[in-house]
Order: C-alpha cells, then structure tokens, then sequence
C-alpha cells in the first residue's frame, strides 16, 4: 500500500444486500474502504459526494417494468426500494464517472439503467446445455470467453495462451438488449452475456458472475486491485 493510500482511504460504497460479508471483505483486501448506504434513508446524491467508487452488489430481480416488460412466472423482487435507488446511484455515477464496479445482479441494473432490457428467466427462455444457477458460492461451474482487448482482458489477462477463464455461476437471468454505452466483453458457450463494460473513458466493468466468493483464494483479485485503483485515482483528481 502507498503512502496516499495510507493517508486518504479510497471509500467505496457498496450497495445493500443480503450478502454483504465477500462483497465486504473483497474490497478491503483490495485496499477500499466500504460502507453500505442505507436504501430508505440515504440520498443517492449524498452518497455518490462522498463515494470514490460505486460496487453494485447481487441480489433478487430489477422489475421487469423498469424495461418495459412484464413479470415473468419466476420473478424474484428485490428488497423494497432497492431497484430505484441502484438505479439513481448508478445513474449518477455513470454521469460523474465515478468507477462502478457491477456484480451479478449489479450488471442487470447497470444494462437497465442505460435503457437495456434482460432475459428475466434463463431456463424458460432460452436453449441452453449450461446451468447457470444453483452451485455452490465458490464452485467454478462454466467457461467464459473474454473479449480480446476489452478493460476486462486487461485486468484479468485472460488473451494469449490461458484460454477460456472459468467463473462460478448463481443468475437465472442475463443481458438481453443491450443498454448504450455498453459492450460486450464476455460470454459464456451458450451465448449468455457473462461480461458488459462502459465505452467511456471511467472504470466501467460488469461481470454475470461473483468474483467476490473467491476473496480467500484470489482467482479474481485483480478485478477488485483493478477497480479500487481506479477509485483511487479519482479520488486523487476530486480531492483538495
Ligand atoms: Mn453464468
């Protein structure tokens, strides 16, 4: 850790959900500095002020209203208030590019809150030899071919000769219309978007899959090395 690491802690809000303790325990081990806004009493402006990052966190299902579509037999709501107040945070942050750092659940808003839609029920909706839901929290379940070149290729340094990378898997929905400003930077064998990021020029990275399990063992550390640096970069920019 450098010396301005030290002296100003890079803040990372972190939105509430019924898992925190990885999320929790990944961006520390990182170097971040997390706290969890409080949906019902936490003002997404006020929140986004004093944050250096934005890690949306996994969790039920956004409201297929919100897209414009009806709820599927499946339909899972999240917790009261949380899709509108994902939604906001995300929405500004994208705005203030301030780095966001989107998981699971936290890839369907941000593919939402840029106008995209979702497949509201993998197994019902679509063909598909891989089951993408149901192990175990660490459990690498498929392999995931990652764009050459992408912000995630760099972090992950997944090109050149260590082929596909395998990732655990616990969604039963995905990106179906992609929302603007995003690309496509991983998918799994099945065609399922596993990976989307922002075209801009902020840290911008959503994958499908939960690289905060894996904290105790590291195969994903330098997805969260990666972000929490670019929130430290910010907040060197954003600071007196
Ligand atoms: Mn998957």
């Amino acid at each position: 850790m450098d010396q301005d690491s030290q002296d100003t802690p890079v803040r990372i809000a972190v939105t509430s959900c019924r898992k925190p303790a990885d999320y929790d325990a990944s961006v520390r081990k990182a170097g971040g500095e997390p706290w969890v806004p409080v949906v019902a009493t936490d003002d997404p402006d006020e929140v986004l002020a004093r944050a250096d990052g934005l890690l949306l966190t996994g969790g039920d299902d956004v409201d297929p209203t919100l897209f414009g579509a009806l709820p599927h037999p499946a339909f899972e709501p999240a917790e009261p208030g949380r899709d509108a107040h994902e939604l906001a945070l995300v929405r500004r942050a994208l705005a203030a590019r301030v780095p966001v750092l989107a998981i699971c659940r936290g890839l369907q808003v941000l593919n939402v809150a840029a106008g995209g839609t979702l497949i509201q029920d993998i197994p019902t909706e679509r063909r598909s030899g891989i089951n993408h839901g149901g192990a175990p929290a660490a459990t690498l379940a498929h392999p995931i071919d990652i764009t050459p070149g992408s912000r995630l290729d760099r972090i992950l340094g997944a090109a050149g000769d260590t082929g596909p990378v395998m990732v655990n898997s616990r969604h039963h929905q995905a990106v179906a219309v992609l929302g603007d400003g995003l690309v496509v930077t991983a998918r799994a064998p099945d065609g399922i978007i596993e990976g989307v990021e922002g075209t801009g020029p902020a840290f911008c990275v959503a994958v499908q899959w939960h690289p905060e399990s894996f904290h105790r063992t590291g195969e994903f550390d330098r997805l969260f090395s990666a972000f929490v640096a670019a929130c430290a970069e910010r907040a060197r920019g954003h600071r007196p």
